[in-house]
């Protein structure tokens, strides 16, 4: 960095910062004004999460929904660092590192996305297993390795959340299980996806019962135990005997972001103007999970990728246009409409007028998440890795 460079600090590499630093650095700026661009993340890869399902049924490999920063930036000028963030000081502008380093910053974006909180219910931090990252993902796939290895006749998976994640995950476990598979789906609430398009409800109610998955709606938890769950209906506990207990329910920041001196909303969550800079601090922007997302017009906005996404764009140009000394634009989201996989080869969309289910819903999702991958040449890659699958699986079989 030069004197006089400026330098923009992204903390969080998901779909809010990662695409904000991409788009970043393919703005139009002069060459005198063009500041760093730093992005920071714990992990050394990107996930691209509504596809993490499919590692799972082994359908896609790490490699393809989870490429490492360093291919995903190699042709950019953005300078990646691969450490936790520990805290912000807000009054000197800099970043805190766990390894005791600091980085100064001009501009800061906040994109830190959220967790599953596993507090509310006792035993769940113990034994249940969230479903949100790539760490998740493993350790639910080496406890089924060593349940399918153990050769027992059932496999019993209690499955907390009804919401897209609980859905998805169910169907997924139910290819994934077959015949062995014996999975309960639990809500509070009295209908599964709540927020959902009647269509993708009805294709997700149909995919459900094809599978066998047991529906416990209008259901609390009570308790978890290493091998029990303890739900409560119309009044009366009923303790289950359990192999897996996954929860899919709700969305927390880390207590980093809930310290801040900031404004925060009753859940913690970041408050920002529709520009999508923090309340009453021009040179902070928050995006994606970790803020109480709202576009030009005062909505509030779900805690999707979608949004993320379409937010990176605004906080780019946003940056962009506070460096250059141009108005700044407030966020206008566009629901694009919703996509779920409902196990393997069927999907369900619904959304810009169009509502497809089973085979052509699958291949229209990967197609179009193919085309939301981070960078032409990832998205090539997989593409090509797609399209010769079959003819390598067909050989080895041959063989
Ligand atoms: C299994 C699953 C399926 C989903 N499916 C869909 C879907 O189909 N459609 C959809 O629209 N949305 C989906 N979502 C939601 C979507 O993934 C999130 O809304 C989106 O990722 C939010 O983006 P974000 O940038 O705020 O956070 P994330 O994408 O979660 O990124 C946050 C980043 O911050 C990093 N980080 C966190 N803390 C620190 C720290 N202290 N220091 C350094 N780095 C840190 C993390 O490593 C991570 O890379 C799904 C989510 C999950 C978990």
């Amino acid at each position: 960095m030069t004197n006089q460079q400026k330098r923009i600090c992204i903390i969080g590499g998901g779909f809010g910062g990662l695409y904000t630093a991409l788009r970043l650095s393919e703005l139009p700026w002069q060459q005198d004004q063009k500041p760093e661009i730093i992005l920071i993340d714990k992990s050394d890869r990107f996930l691209f999460s509504p596809l993490l399902y499919e590692l799972i049924t082994g359908e896609m490999q790490t490699w393809e929904i989870a490429p490492p920063f360093a291919e995903i930036l190699a042709n950019t000028d953005i300078v990646f660092y691969q450490e936790e963030v520990k805290g912000i000081d807000i009054n000197d502008k800099h970043i805190k590192l766990a390894d005791s380093r600091q980085l100064s910053y001009d501009k800061l974006v906040i994109a830190l996305g959220g967790k599953t909180p596993l507090t509310n219910v006792p035993g769940a931090i113990d034994y249940a297993i969230p479903f949100r990252n790539l760490q998740d993902a493993y350790r639910l796939e080496e406890k089924l390795r060593l349940l399918e290895e153990a050769e027992q006749d059932k496999i019993r998976v209690a499955i907390v959340g009804g919401g897209y994640s609980g859905v998805e995950l169910a169907c997924k476990l139910a290819d994934r299980l077959g015949e062995k598979g014996r999975i309960r789906l639990i809500d509070r609430g009295d209908k599964i996806l709540k927020d959902s398009p009647e269509f993708n409800r009805e294709a997700a109610t149909k995919a459900l019962e094809q599978s066998r998955v047991w529906l416990d709606l209008e259901t609390e938890v009570e308790q978890v135990e290493a091998d029990t769950i303890s739900l409560v209906y119309k009044g009366k506990v009923d303790t289950i005997p359990v192999d897996i207990i996954l929860w899919t329910v709700g969305n927390q920041v880390s207590e980093l972001i809930t310290q801040l001196p900031l404004e925060h909303n009753e859940e913690g969550l970041l408050i920002t103007q529709p520009t999508l800079q923090v309340n009453q601090q021009e040179d902070i922007y928050a995006l994606g999970d970790v803020a109480d997302n709202r576009d030009a017009t005062g909505q509030k906005v779900p805690a999707t990728a979608q949004v993320a996404f379409q937010q990176s764009d605004y906080c780019a140009w946003n940056l962009w246009a506070s460096f250059t000394h141009r108005p700044l634009l407030p966020f206008r989201y566009q629901p694009l409409g919703e996509m779920m996989t409902l196990g393997v080869d069927n999907a369900t969309l619904a959304g810009l007028g169009m509502k497809l289910d089973g085979s052509i819903a699958y291949i229209a999702r990967r197609l179009i998440y193919l085309y939301r991958l981070p960078t032409l040449k990832h998205q090539l890659t997989v593409g090509f890795s797609w399209i010769t699958q079959p003819l390598v699986n067909l050989i080895s079989n041959e063989d």
